[in-house]
C-alpha cells in the first residue's frame, strides 16, 4: 500500500482516542456512504490496457535514432468511464468553494462566478498560442491592456507588471524591481536589509531572503499594528525596503501607514506593500495614495479567479513612478492603431530587470479577473470591500461572547481573528477544534497564523457569503464552542471521525515525506 505520505488509508482504524462514532465498525471495503474507496491510479488493474484506439505509426521511428522507446511507456491504462470515475471520486474527497463557505483567513476564498468561466473559455482567449503573430491576437492584447488600466486605476499607481503568476511571485517581482532601482542609483551594495513585521505572511521574509537580502523583524504593538518607533529605529542607509501588509494579517488597517511610508522614503528605502488583503479596501482606498512603491494583487483572491491546491493564480504588481522603468518585460502598449507587446531590451525595455516567466503570464486568470471587475463596475467593487468587512465584523460580534477575539477593541477589516485563550483549561487545542469543524461539514479557518497570536484562528468570510450562510457557520461554531466548554473532549481529540481521511500524523508526514509512488516489490505491473 502506498499513499502520498506515511499515514494510513482513510478507513484504517486509528490509534487516536475513540468515541462513540469511532467505534462504529469500519466498512468491509473501505467505502463510505456511497463513496467507494479509491486507490491511486498506479495501484489499479489497468496496466497494458488503453482506452483509445490509435492507428499504428506510419514510420518505424528510424528518424529518431537512439531516442526510440523500446519498453512500454509505463502508464496505467483506463477506459473513459474508469478515468472519469477515478477523478470524480478523488474530487469528492476534497472540499470546494462550490460546496460551502471556505473561511480561510488571509486567503480570500470567494465564489467564482460562472460568467468568468464562460468568458475565459471563449475561443479567442483560450485557443490562442503565445507565439502567434501579434496581429492575430489583438483582442487578447486589448484585454491585457484593459486589465492593466483597471488595476492601475483601482490602486492609483502608474504602472503594472502583469506576468507574475502568484502573490509570492509578485513579491519576487517587486523586490527585483527595488533591487534594480538601487543598483541604478549605485546604492545596492550598501542597502542589504529588508524590514518585515513579525505578523507578516511567510512569503515576505522568504522572498527577501531569496533575493539576497537580510531580513530584519519589526515589532508589533499591543493592538496588532506595526510598531512605528521600532520601525524608525531600524530604518537607515542600509535598508533597501520594507514589506508591510495592509490591511495586515491580524485583519487590521495600519492606521500609521502614511507615517510608515514617509519614514521609509526619508531613509531612501522603498515601500513594498503585500496586497493580498486588497479585497478589504478595493474601491475605497488607493494604495498609491498611501505612498506604496510596489504591491502585488492576487487576482485569485480579490478578483475571484479560482485558487487552492496550488494554482493557477496570478499576481500582477503595480509600481510607482520610481520603480516603473525596471518592470519586467513583457508589457502591452496601445500604439494608436493596435496593441503591441514590448518584449525585448531593444524595444522600450532597456531598464527592465528581465523577465519573470516565459510568455505573458496567466491569460485565463486575466480574463476571469476582468470579467469580475466589469460585471461589478466601480460601485460594485467598492461594495465588495464594504460587504467583506461587514461580514467579518458580523462573525466577530456573534462569536466574541464564547471565543476570545485577539484584538477585541474596535472593528476588524475583512477577517476576524481569535486566539485560544477561551480554550484554556479544556485540554482542547486550536487544531482539535479545527478538526471537529470538519466533522460538522465546515472547512476550518486558518490556524496558528499569524504567529503573533497564540493558537490563532483567522476567519475570513468574504463578501460572497449570504447572511443565511454566515448564520449556518456561526451556529456550528457556537455549538462546537459550547461543547468544548462543557468538557466534551472526545469530540475534539480524535476528530475528524467522519472525513474520508482521519487525523494525519502531520509531523511524520513532513519529516519523512513520500513524494513518489514506488512500485511494490514483486509487482507484476508492467514497467
Ligand atoms: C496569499 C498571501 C500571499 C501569497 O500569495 P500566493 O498567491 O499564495 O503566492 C502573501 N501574503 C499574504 C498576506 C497572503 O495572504
Amino acid at each position: 500500500m502506498s499513499t502520498m505520505n506515511n499515514v494510513g488509508r482513510p478507513t484504517t482504524p486509528q490509534a487516536t482516542t475513540p468515541n462513540a462514532v469511532a467505534e462504529k465498525p469500519a466498512t468491509l471495503t473501505g467505502g463510505r456512504g456511497l463513496l467507494q474507496d479509491e486507490p491511486l491510479i498506479f495501484e489499479g488493474e489497468g496496466w497494458g490496457k488503453t482506452g483509445v484506439d490509435l492507428p499504428a505509426p506510419k514510420t518505424d521511428g528510424s528518424d529518431l535514432g537512439d531516442l526510440v522507446r523500446r519498453d512500454p511507456i509505463g502508464l496505467p491504462g483506463l477506459s473513459e468511464p474508469e478515468a472519469m470515475r477515478h477523478y470524480v471520486r478523488l474530487s469528492q474527497k476534497n472540499h470546494a468553494i462550490d460546496l460551502a463557505i471556505y473561511p480561510l483567513g488571509s486567503c480570500t476564498m470567494k465564489h467564482n462566478p460562472r460568467l468568468n468561466e464562460k468568458m475565459a473559455r471563449l475561443a479567442g482567449f483560450s485557443d490562442i498560442h503565445p507565439l502567434q503573430p501579434q496581429s492575430t491576437v489583438q483582442g487578447a492584447l486589448e484585454l491585457m491592456d484593459s486589465l492593466s488600466h483597471w488595476l492601475t486605476t483601482l490602486t492609483g499607481m502608474p504602472a503594472v507588471a502583469l506576468s507574475p503568476k502568484a502573490g509570492a511571485h509578485g513579491e519576487l517581482c517587486g523586490l527585483m524591481a527595488i533591487r534594480a532601482a538601487h543598483e541604478a542609483k549605485g546604492e545596492h551594495e550598501q542597502r542589504r536589509k529588508v524590514l518585515v513585521p513579525t505578523s507578516a505572511h511567510g512569503t515576505n521574509p522568504a522572498t527577501a531572503a531569496f533575493v539576497g537580502y537580510t531580513v530584519v523583524e519589526v515589532a508589533q504593538t499591543e493592538d496588532g499594528r506595526v510598531d512605528v518607533a521600532d520601525l524608525a529605529s531600524k530604518l537607515g542607509p542600509d535598508v533597501a525596503a520594507i514589506m508591510v501588509t495592509n490591511p495586515n494579517t491580524c485583519g487590521l488597517f495600519e492606521r500609521d501607514i502614511m507615517e510608515i511610508s514617509r519614514l521609509t522614503h526619508e531613509a531612501g528605502a522603498y515601500f513594498y506593500c503585500d496586497g493580498a488583503n486588497f479585497n478589504a479596501i478595493v474601491g475605497r482606498v488607493r494604495p498609491g495614495d498611501l505612498g506604496v512603491d510596489a504591491m502585488h494583487i492576487n487576482l485569485h483572491k480579490t478578483f475571484s479567479t479560482p485558487h487552492g491546491g496550488g494554482g493557477p493564480g496570478a499576481g500582477p504588481v503595480v509600481l510607482s513612478e520610481a520603480l516603473a522603468p525596471f518592470a519586467p518585460a513583457p508589457w502591452v502598449v496601445n500604439t494608436g492603431d493596435g496593441f503591441k507587446l514590448v518584449e525585448r531590451e531593444e524595444d522600450e525595455a532597456a531598464q527592465a530587470f528581465g523577465r519573470l516567466c516565459a510568455f505573458q503570464g496567466q491569460m485565463g486568470m486575466y480574463v476571469r479577473a476582468l470579467s469580475y471587475m466589469m460585471s461589478h463596475g466601480a460601485d460594485g467593487l467598492r461594495q465588495v470591500a464594504e460587504d467583506a468587512v461587514l461580514n467579518a465584523n458580523y462573525i466577530k460580534a456573534r462569536l466574541s461572547d464564547l471565543m476570545s477575539a485577539a484584538f477585541p477593541d474596535g472593528p476588524c477589516m475583512h477577517e476576524a481573528l481569535f486566539d485560544d485563550e477561551w480554550l484554556k483549561g479544556t485540554d482542547i487545542t486550536t487544531l482539535d477544534f479545527a478538526k471537529a469543524m470538519i466533522d460538522e461539514g465546515f472547512h476550518p479557518m486558518t490556524m496558528y497564523f499569524p504567529l503573533v497570536v497564540h493558537g490563532a484562528m483567522l476567519i475570513e468570510p468574504t463578501e460572497t457569503e449570504s447572511k443565511a450562510e454566515l448564520d449556518r457557520f456561526i451556529e456550528a461554531m457556537r455549538l462546537l464552542a459550547q461543547a468544548a466548554k462543557a468538557g466534551d473532549v472526545d469530540r475534539f481529540k480524535g476528530a475528524p471521525f467522519h472525513a474520508p481521511m482521519r487525523r494525519l500524523d502531520e509531523t511524520r508526514a513532513a519529516r519523512q515525506p513520500r513524494l513518489r509512488w514506488i512500485k511494490p516489490e514483486g509487482s507484476n505491473q508492467a514497467a
